[in-house]
């Protein structure tokens, strides 16, 4: 399927952190063109042609979650189990927007029973969009790995997963587990 075109967006080139740029995550891309657009699309570095902005490839996902109008980015961990809600930091609160959290939760049910989970991120903290509503999993870290389990009755249990430290059993993960009421193993922590 052929990619649809960003429009008036250019936020990815504000939002991303570019290493080979030595550009910082939420700061503006010295390639950025002030009419928007980059000014060195062909040679882009690798972090730029490895990002994939949900929006601009699934064409069933609405304009107005194009994320220059709704401040919010969505991508695919690499499983593609995992759909991330990402908000700016001038923006935290963008995903809560009225219009912006029904689409969010269309796309959570629409997931829901291919065990796809919507994961809001906003700075340190996070949510699980589920069909009973927001569950929410405090403080993680963007690079703590997340196991989760999403259940047929609109339960979820999810468990944050902390490596050991070094020199301890490599395969050892320390796990939180946050669960919604009802759901199986609910209560432990
Ligand atoms: S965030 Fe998506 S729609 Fe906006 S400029 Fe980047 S790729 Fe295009
Ligand atoms: S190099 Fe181009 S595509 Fe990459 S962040 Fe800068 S303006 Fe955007």
């Amino acid at each position: 399927m052929q990619a649809r075109p960003c429009g008036a967006c250019d936020l990815c080139c504000t939002w991303l952190g570019v290493n080979s740029l030595g550009k910082p995550a939420h700061v503006a891309c010295v390639h950025l063109r002030r009419e928007g657009g980059c000014a060195v699309y062909e040679a882009r570095p690798a972090d730029c042609r490895g990002f994939v902005c949900m929006w601009k490839e699934e064409a069933r996902l609405p304009h107005s979650l194009r994320p220059d109008l709704s401040r919010v980015i969505l991508t695919r961990d690499e499983a593609g189990r995992r759909l991330r809600v990402t908000c700016s930091p001038a923006n935290p609160l963008a995903w809560r927007r009225p219009a912006t959290f029904k689409r969010l939760m269309r796309l959570c049910r629409a997931n829901w029973a291919d065990g796809i989970g919507v994961f809001v991120i906003a700075g340190l903290r996070q949510w699980l969009l589920t069909p009973r509503g927001v569950m929410a999993l405090g403080e993680v870290r963007d690079d703590v790995p997340v196991r989760f389990a999403l259940h047929a009755d609109g339960s979820a249990q999810v468990e944050l997963l902390a490596p050991v430290p070094a020199g301890e059993d490599a395969e050892r993960y320390v796990a939180t587990l946050r669960a919604t009421p009802g759901s199986p193993g609910a209560g432990q922590t």
